[in-house]
């Protein structure tokens, strides 16, 4: 599984950060920072959240 973020849509609002705090960090330039842009199978459904939860529909998983 490959995350990908449109950095164009993201509001850095966190969302997805909260879905899997693993995957996404925000930091105290208010940047959204992939921590993992391919994470395990055993992430995929807090992934699956983060995708949903945003509200930019900035997210997006290949794979
Ligand atoms: S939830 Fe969407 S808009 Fe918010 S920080 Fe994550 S990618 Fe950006």
């Amino acid at each position: 599984m490959k995350v990908k973020v449109d950095y164009d849509l993201c509001e850095s609002n966190g969302l997805c950060v909260m879905a899997a705090p693993d995957v996404f960090d925000l930091r105290d330039d208010d940047q959204l920072y992939l921590l993992d842009e391919t994470p395990g199978e055993s992430r995929r459904g807090a992934v699956e959240d983060a995708v949903q939860v945003c509200p930019k529909q900035a997210l997006r998983i290949e794979g």
